[in-house]
C-alpha cells in the first residue's frame, strides 16, 4: 500500500526506455522493465521493479511478465510500447531479412505489448498507452523505407486505438521523436546509410539527450486522466 501505480516499458535496456525507466521510479511508480539484455536492467538498480528477459516478439513472455508485476504491485497503468530496431538501409540493396526483423520487432511486437494490458485497462476504465512511433512515422525518408513503414504503421494504429479507446477512459499518447542520442544506430547495418545518418546529425549539431523524451512522457502522464497529450513530436531544433 502507498505506492504508486505500476508503470510498464519494453525496451528499457538503453536510450529511451531505460530514461523513462529511471524519470518515472524517481517520481517513485514500481516498473516493470523489459528487454533481452538482463544486465544492463539489473545495472540500473532501481527500486520496487520487476525485471523480465522479455523478447517482444513473443506474445506469451509479455503477458507473464505482466500478470508477475501486476501480484505484486497491482495493475500496470501506463504501458510504453518502446522497443523497437532501426535497420535503415538503401533498399535497393537491403537483405530482406533485416526488413523480417524490423517488421516483426516494431509492429507486431507493438501490438503484443499493447494487447498485454488493454482489456485491464478498459475494464478499470483508467490508463495510458505511451506508443513509440518517431518522426519517420510522420515523414519519409529515402533510406528509411521499412523503418518508415513501421512507424507510419505505429502512428495509425495509435490513432485508431485512441478512437476506440476513448470511450473507456484510456489515454494513447504517441511519441514521434526526431534524433536522439542513443544506442539506436547499432541496428544500422549498412555502412553508407549509417554514415549519411552520422552526418546529418553534425549538420544539425547532434541529437538531443533521452531524458528530455522521459521528461516529456513522465509530464504527459502525469496530467488528470480526462487530459491528453496526443502527441508528442520532439526533434533538435535544426532537424527539418
Ligand atoms: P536503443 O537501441 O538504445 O533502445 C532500443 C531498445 O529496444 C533496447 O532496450 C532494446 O533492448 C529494445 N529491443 C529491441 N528489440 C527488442 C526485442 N525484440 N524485444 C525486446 N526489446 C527489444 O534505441 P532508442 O532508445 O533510440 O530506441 C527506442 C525506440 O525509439 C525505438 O522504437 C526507436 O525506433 C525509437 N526512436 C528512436 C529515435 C532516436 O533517434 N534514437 C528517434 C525516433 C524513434 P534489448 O536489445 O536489450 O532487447
Amino acid at each position: 500500500m502507498g505506492h504508486k501505480p505500476l508503470v510498464a516499458i519494453t525496451g528499457a535496456s538503453s536510450g529511451i526506455g531505460e530514461a523513462t525507466a529511471r524519470a518515472f521510479s524517481e517520481a517513485g511508480h514500481p516498473v516493470l522493465l523489459m528487454a533481452r539484455r538482463m544486465d544492463r536492467m539489473e545495472a540500473l538498480g532501481l527500486p520496487n521493479a520487476v525485471l523480465r528477459q522479455v523478447d517482444v516478439r513473443d506474445r506469451d513472455a509479455i503477458a507473464a511478465a505482466v500478470r508477475d508485476a501486476e501480484a505484486e504491485f497491482g495493475p500496470v497503468d501506463m504501458m510504453f510500447a518502446n522497443a523497437g530496431i532501426a535497420r535503415l538501409a538503401d533498399i535497393g540493396r537491403q537483405p530482406p531479412e533485416e526488413w523480417d526483423e524490423m517488421i516483426d520487432i516494431n509492429t507486431k511486437g507493438v501490438m503484443n505489448t499493447v494487447h498485454a494490458v488493454m482489456k485491464g485497462m478498459m475494464d478499470r476504465r483508467h490508463g495510458t498507452l505511451v506508443m513509440m512511433s518517431s518522426i519517420a512515422g510522420r515523414k519519409v525518408y529515402p533510406d528509411h523505407t521499412v523503418y518508415c513503414g513501421t512507424k507510419y504503421f505505429v502512428h495509425a494504429v495509435s490513432e485508431s486505438l485512441r478512437e476506440y479507446l476513448s470511450a473507456y477512459d484510456v489515454r494513447v499518447v504517441v511519441l514521434s521523436p526526431g534524433v536522439i542520442e542513443t544506442e539506436v544506430l547499432s541496428g544500422v547495418l549498412d555502412e553508407e546509410t549509417l554514415e549519411n545518418y552520422k552526418s546529418n546529425k553534425v549538420k544539425m549539431g547532434g541529437g538531443i539527450g533521452a531524458d528530455i523524451v522521459a521528461d516529456l512522457i513522465l509530464n504527459a502522464y502525469q496530467l488528470p486522466q480526462k487530459a491528453l497529450v496526443q502527441e508528442i513530436c520532439l526533434t533538435p531544433t535544426r532537424q527539418t
